[in-house]
């Protein structure tokens, strides 16, 4: 059957009421009780102090569809846009959680007969991994569930080290942690990729599409762990990857949402062709900068603010590809309304702010971005292999160009980037403007916010504030 993603929401949050959970709503892009996190990257994120502990709600059993980011932080997938079929740096994750009440079994079971029953995909085609020391979930998969061994696939310490393993989960370095258990589907033989804990596994073919996390340990400062007195569950499904397999297509880009977000790209920077990887970033950028409005985030040079600024000017390169020169990117807001502003009321009521936001972003970044392109052109038309760590400088520094813009444009080309010069060229600058006296220093520092290496300052623009 067709599943559109709207259709996909509610049968999620409806099979999980139905079993006694209470439905929350999607929280912030921006995490309201953890200043150490850039952006919500997950479901669980509003829950994380119900799993410390600290927190209490008045009930054991929660799903939501929560509004993920998972650029710039500990999670960053922005270089994979317009490069795998299955990653956006917005996504929405379908979960469901139990704190201190069911465990494994319930959770696997519930993910099976979802998955199958309801939404009535191929057995056949799902694959699970558990962590290599988790028997109890293989025994439920193999045993109970009725997984045939060949397809469920123990994976080990594969992150080196004791833990460290794309099947155990820690919050953080001591606290709750735990084995993961993930289902996979298969795409078939037509997609290039290899099954989960094969050497090719990074390929698109077998799609990871839900994760249970199962929170049994408590980890000590020593590396040892502890049971938990009560164990959690943790879900998260890419909704958009479900609606793929749901829609009997391959890509996340290709479902309904995004069909629609990539006409409205096409059409908003008149390009015929449908399939150009520029408009699948265009269409993903536009959703995680809108959101980030929406939620308060505006474009800085700074923190969050930079990330935002990041990714509403990649996706403006991308559209300079296409032939633009003025700006377009705002223009999509009432496409992405139309598609998302039902299930995001705050969207909606934003949306005036968002295109206001952005087109000025759009305005201050056409100023320079044509000539920072022709010099990035004259430089890469050596036909070296690397581009000069002092020509990265100087495209960031008087152009507005991030680094990660100028390395998406050369690895288009084939060609790296002298990351290692361009931070060099970064604290000679610093060191000058120390001795000029013409920069706060200490303001500088407190700018390179967690994630980004080089978000000190652009000297086009002032400093910005600390939002
Ligand atoms: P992957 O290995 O494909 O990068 P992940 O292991 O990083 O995924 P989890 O942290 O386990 O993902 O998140 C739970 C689920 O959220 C995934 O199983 C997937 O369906 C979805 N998901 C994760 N990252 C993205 C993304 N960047 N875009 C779309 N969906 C995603
Ligand atoms: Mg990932
Ligand atoms: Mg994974
Ligand atoms: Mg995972």
């Amino acid at each position: 059957p067709f599943f559109s993603v709207a259709d996909i929401r509610r049968t999620f949050l409806d099979f999980f009421a139905q079993r006694g959970h209470t439905v929350v709503p999607s929280s912030p892009l921006v995490p309201g009780n953890d200043p150490t996190l850039m952006f919500t990257n997950s479901g669980m994120v509003q829950f994380k102090d119900v799993f410390l502990g600290t927190d209490k709600r008045p009930y054991v059993r929660a799903a939501s569809v929560q509004a993920c980011l998972r650029a710039g932080g500990k999670h960053n997938d922005l270089e994979n846009v317009g490069y795998t079929a299955r990653h956006h740096t917005f996504f929405e994750m379908l979960g469901n959680w139990s704190f201190g009440d069911y465990f494994k079994r319930e959770s696997l079971k519930w993910s099976w007969e979802l998955l199958t029953g309801v939404f009535r995909l191929p057995p056949d085609r799902l694959w699970a991994t558990v962590y290599h020391e988790d028997d109890e979930s293989y025994d439920i998969w193999t045993q109970e569930i009725g997984l045939p061994p060949e397809r469920v696939v123990r994976i080990g310490d594969n992150k080196g080290g004791k833990y460290q393993s794309d099947n155990f989960w820690m919050m953080a370095d001591t606290g709750p942690c735990g084995p993961c258990s993930e289902i996979f589907y298969d795409h078939g033989p037509e997609v290039p990729g290899g099954p989960p804990g094969s050497p090719d596994a990074d390929g698109d073919r077998y799609i990871e599409i839900w994760n249970n996390v199962f929170m049994q340990f408590d980890m000590q400062p020593d590396g040892s762990v502890r049971p938990l007195p009560a164990p959690c569950v943790d879900t998260g499904m890419g909704l958009e990857r479900l609606a793929a397999i749901l829609q009997g297509v391959h890509s996340n880009y290709e479902i309904d949402l995004f069909r629609a977000l990539i006409a409205a790209a096409a059409r908003a920077t008149g390009t015929r062709d449908l399939d150009s990887p520029s408009l699948r970033v265009i269409a993903d950028h536009i959703r995680a900068t809108a959101f980030l409005v929406a939620d308060g985030v505006i474009p800085s040079n700074e923190g969050r603010g930079y990330v935002q600024r990041r990714i509403i000017r990649r996706a403006i390169r991308h559209g300079y590809k296409l032939g633009c020169t003025a700006p377009f990117f705002h223009k999509l807001v009432p496409d992405l309304v139309a598609q998302m502003g039902e299930a995001y009321p705050n969207l909606a009521a934003n949306a005036q702010r968002v295109v206001e936001v952005l087109k000025a972003e759009e305005e201050r970044f056409f100023e320079t971005l044509a000539h920072g392109m022709e010099i990035l052109d004259g430089a890469l038309a050596g036909g070296q292999g690397t581009l000069p760590g002092e020509v990265a400088f100087k495209l960031h520094d008087t152009y507005g160009f991030p680094l990660d813009l100028t390395n998406d444009v050369c690895r288009e080309r084939g060609v790296s980037v002298d990351v290692a010069g361009f931070e060099a060229a970064m604290e000679r600058q610093k060191a000058q403007a120390r001795a000029a006296g013409k920069f706060k220093m200490d303001r500088v520092l407190d700018y390179a916010g967690p994630s980004n290496a080089f978000v000190g300052y652009e000297s086009l623009h002032a400093p910005a504030k600390v939002v």
